[in-house]
């Protein structure tokens, strides 16, 4: 970068509903970018439209990026509060003649466009010359766009792009009830939060002309920018529901740990070699712009979940049963109390090495949460067949007399039973006894549970099924 002036990214979605995981790598590749440069990622919230608004999409924004845990600098803003900013600018550019008041009524603006070969609105210079407003009452204030030449624009991830500016129309900056539109409100704010790098999605590229004209005419620096090509699903088209999961909050519902998900998007749609695994730390020291890839990325839920299966067999384990409390809670009604969570700590390395989601880890590991009589899940119930619950009161049997309750002597015992009693099947055992200690029929070595589970319970656990 030779820029040396301090990096000012900023985040401002539209709060339309849940934070689609393309406004996620957004604010992600946002942050990655300010706090490399040790500069500052602000927070807005593009609210004017007041007709949508809804404050409910305000918090699941602000919620969604508690979750992923990027952090903003100072308060959060909200657009619609600068309204008479926006309007006082576009009062400026009527002052300097860079902006006009259209007095077109709709209805003959479509007529204009119909007769100029369907969707594009002559200049002003040309539509005052040809046409005259019926009315002149109530008027739109739209920019004045240059005739001639052209607009270069040198994107950090697209290239150098240049557009006509023949293309441009005059477009609108006050709607006739004096209220802004996006394409000025935007301007006005990146400019007065001393916006440098303008990082977003590809589908305002279109955008970047129109809003450059805004800022050479007002005389204002243009930024920076960079924008990112769209998220597509694994079948090419536009990431959405269809797809599965689009939004963050049913990533943290199906159980993906957010340093998974912050490493998954970054890599979807930026590289640095073939690394994979990669740290906030490291993404820090390595995060370019130019790193980004042009064409768009497919999601690749195999790739999200071989990550998350690393950051969980990573992550420290109490802050992962932290994380876990309120997924214990809604699938088996349970928070595991300070002995359960003992109990899960003594196999915490199984568990965390078998778990790719943390559903799959609480899946496995509530039933040392559970209390008598433990419930079964359908798999687990039919593994308690009446054969299976005759050798099971032959186990129980013999934990009675075990001389030391460990998994080795557990294993032992139970190898010794089924040479006895099952033609040596320790499969026709284990099955049975993984349900009745646990009531599934996924879970850690059951040897080692039922050690840790100790004699007593255990023996309750299987008195209560056979
Ligand atoms: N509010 C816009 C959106 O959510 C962002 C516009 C921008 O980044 O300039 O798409």
């Amino acid at each position: 970068m030779t820029n040396t002036k301090q990096v000012v990214t900023r985040f401002p979605p539209s709060p339309t509903g849940m934070m689609h995981i393309g406004t996620a790598r957004t604010a992600l590749f946002n942050w990655h970018f300010a706090r490399k440069f040790g500069g500052k990622m602000l927070f807005r919230i593009e609210d004017t439209d007041r007709a949508r608004h809804s404050e409910e999409a305000v918090t699941a924004l602000i919620n969604s990026m508690k979750w992923l845990e990027l952090d903003w600098d100072g308060d959060i803003v909200s657009q619609y509060a600068n309204k008479d900013r926006h309007a006082e600018v576009a009062q400026a550019l009527l002052n300097t003649g860079k902006a006009w008041k259209c007095y077109f009524t709709q209805e003959e603006l479509d007529a204009i466009r119909k007769d100029n070969g369907g969707f594009k609105l002559p200049k002003r210079a040309e539509l005052e010359k040809n046409y005259t407003p019926s009315q002149n009452d109530t008027f739109t204030v739209r920019i004045d766009t240059p005739q001639a030449g052209s607009d270069t624009v040198h994107d950090h991830v697209q290239g150098t792009i240049t557009m006509q500016n023949s293309e441009l129309d005059d477009f609108v900056l006050l709607r006739s009830n004096g209220s802004p539109t996006y394409m000025l409100s935007v301007v006005v704010d990146d400019y007065d939060m001393g916006v440098t790098h303008v990082i977003r999605g590809d589908d305002h590229l279109n955008n970047t002309f129109r809003q450059n004209v805004i800022y050479d005419a007002m005389g204002w620096e243009r930024p920076e920018y960079a924008h990112l090509p769209l998220i597509l699903g694994p079948d090419g088209s536009k990431m959405s529901k269809r797809h599965g999961a689009a939004s963050v909050e049913e990533y943290r519902e199906m159980g993906y740990l957010p340093e998974a998900m912050r490493n998954y998007l970054l890599r979807l749609g930026w590289s640095h070699g073939d690394d994979e695994i990669i740290s906030d730390a490291q993404a820090r020291e390595w995060f370019e712009l130019s790193g980004c890839n042009k064409a768009a990325a497919r999601f690749d839920f195999d790739k999200l979940e071989s990550l998350n299966a690393h950051y969980i067999k990573q992550a420290n384990p109490e802050r992962l049963l932290d994380i876990c409390e309120p997924i214990y809670q809604k699938r088996h009604g349970v928070t595991p109390d300070f002995a359960a969570r003992t109990q899960i700590m003594a196999c915490i390395d199984e568990l965390q090495s078998r778990a790719k989601t943390l559903i799959q880890f609480v899946d496995e590991s509530a039933f040392f949460a559970k209390s008598l009589p433990i419930k079964m899940d359908e798999k687990a119930q039919e593994q308690l067949t009446d054969e299976a619950k005759t050798l099971l009161k032959i186990v129980a049997e013999a934990f009675k007399t075990l001389p030391d309750f460990t998994a080795q002597s557990i294993q032992a015992t139970i190898k010794e039973i089924a040479k006895e009693h099952a033609n040596g099947k320790m499969g026709k055992l284990g099955m049975p006894l993984r349900a009745a200690l646990t009531g599934t029929t996924q879970s850690p070595s059951i040897f080692h549970a039922a050690e840790i589970l100790e004699r007593d319970e255990c023996l309750a656990r299987l008195n209560a099924v056979i």
